[in-house]
């Protein structure tokens, strides 16, 4: 069965990279003092693996492959049923509970199906070979249950201009050279999300292109230890709060995310896994329906969600004040905002629909309509959660302040609270807290929500795409007998 261990996919990643860190070139990042800034990203992945092992999880974590007809973890699978939509969102609500942070592995696994059947598409216009290729590439992800980043957001230069009528041409990811083996690209690929921890990834163009633009119009998979591909770690903020003494400060200890800057120099791509080259028509499609898919996997969100409901649920315990009512109401809200996002991911999933590929695709209105929703309820809920851990959040003494023999007990004394409340633990929760609302989490809370899969106004352009407005005059005009 082609499922990796959590040990088995922390081997398959220790490779040699041209890394950039803090000014510092690492090319053994398992094997550099830094590596515990980056490995909470690392055990946050390694957890989808975890629970793909487990019996309680198979049926969200795991699917049968309609490719090999094997049982593969459900992030290398192509959907084939509503059902497998709405098992997606449940998994990622899952693993949004289980890790409290961006779990890194939906954005090549949307990018698979969004390829899927635009690959089909293309070959039943041009009679070319990309989906078999995709096929054959997706395959191998599947036997050797690979995690797949993926590559969208183009650097962009001069936003008011066109990518061919930038001043430096690599604004936007371009082919550069060919040769009858395969094409050579150079651009940066900007908030590569786990593009560290990945074994591929999938690029993609990152708008509609028109003629004139082909050498844009490109999408590949890569090994993202290719030549000529540079990596550059995404500052976080509080991130060397992981290089101090002691976890209480950093918030949560165990689970974070990685954003990566990445830059394609000269990077060679075989021909065997280009999955599109030139062919402008069909970008804003792929682009469209990437989206689509990674507007559903803003699931995700939910799950973190839920822990930060109870962690506000739990201070205001450790507080003394769970029974107030204008804290009990303060939780429900918090909980009506996020069930208010959950609704929609399971909606897009439910009105999915099967594209002539064969494969399974959510309802885009829906889709966007769920991730314009959550670049606004996270802070909400975020505002709610600060409000009842109280400004401490953000005044609370150094970790090592409170265990130094002669300060330690007096701030141990004037920080506790009910009788049968440790200190300690409400360190963390508080710790943990202002983690999730202002500083590393925040990242994969709220700054990932609002830019995430598109900033709103991405979404707000779709929506007005798909709803369409005429049919609803025409409502009122036939009620009203309006000429
Ligand atoms: Fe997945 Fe959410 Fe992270 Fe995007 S932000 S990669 S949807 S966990
Ligand atoms: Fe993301």
């Amino acid at each position: 069965m082609p499922l990796k261990t959590p040990e088995e996919y922390l081997e398959s990643i220790k490779r040699e990279t041209n890394l950039y860190m803090f000014g510092e070139r690492i090319s053994k990042f398992w094997d550099h003092p830094y590596y515990k800034i980056i490995e909470p990203s690392i055990n946050t992945v390694k957890k989808i693996y975890e629970l793909a092992q487990q019996d309680e999880f198979k049926y969200l974590m795991t699917a049968q492959s309609h490719l090999t007809g094997k049982i593969v973890n459900r992030f290398t699978h192509i959907h084939q049923s509503i059902d497998d939509l709405l098992l997606k969102v449940e998994m990622q609500r899952l693993l949004g509970q289980k890790t409290a942070c961006c779990f890194q592995r939906c954005v090549g696994f949307d990018a698979a199906n969004a390829l899927y059947s635009i690959t089909w598409e293309i070959d039943n216009k041009f009679k070319s070979d990309y989906h078999s290729r995709f096929k054959d590439y997706w395959i191998e992800i599947q036997e050797n249950d690979l995690f797949v980043a993926g590559s969208m957001t183009d650097s962009k230069g001069d936003r008011g201009k066109r990518p061919i009528d930038q001043t430096d041409p690599d604004a936007f990811l371009h082919i550069v050279d060919e040769n009858n083996k395969g094409i050579f690209v150079s651009g940066a690929k900007v908030h590569q999300t786990g593009f560290l921890n990945s074994h591929q990834a999938i690029v993609m163009p990152t708008l509609a292109l028109r003629k004139g633009e082909e050498a844009y119009a490109v999408s590949f998979g890569i090994d993202t230890t290719a030549k000529g591909l540079t990596m550059v770690y995404g500052r976080q903020t509080s991130d060397t709060r992981k290089l101090e003494e002691g976890i209480l400060d950093i918030g949560n200890f165990k689970y974070g995310g990685q954003e990566i800057f990445v830059i394609f120099d000269n990077v060679f791509v075989p021909n065997k896994q280009i999955f599109m080259k030139g062919e402008t028509e069909f970008t804003g499609g792929l682009v469209n329906r990437f989206a689509g898919y990674h507007r559903q996997s803003y699931a995700c969100k939910t799950g973190v969600g839920d822990v930060l409901i109870g962690a506000a649920a739990l201070i205001a315990r450790y507080n003394g004040v769970e029974k107030a009512s204008h804290i009990r109401d303060k939780l429900v809200e918090m909980i009506h905002l996020n069930e208010t996002l959950w609704s929609c991911a399971v909606a897009c999933s439910t009105k999915g629909f099967k594209r002539d590929a064969g494969n399974y695709e959510m309802d885009m209105l829906l889709a966007n309509v769920n991730k314009q929703n959550v670049t606004r309820f996270p802070y909400e809920i975020g505002r709610l959660a600060e409000d009842l851990a109280g400004g401490i959040i953000c005044t609370l003494p150094s970790q090592q302040d409170m265990e130094n023999p002669d300060i330690g007990s007096l701030i141990q004394k004037y920080l506790s609270t009910c009788a049968d409340v440790p200190v300690n633990d409400r360190y963390k929760l508080l710790r943990f807290i202002e983690n999730l609302s202002m500083g590393v989490a925040s990242l994969s809370y709220k700054t990932e929500s609002l830019h995430g899969a598109g900033s709103p106004q991405a979404q707000r352009i779709m929506i007005s795409r798909q709803a369409n407005l005429e049919d609803k005059i025409n409502l009122v005009k036939e009620i009203l007998d309006l000429s």
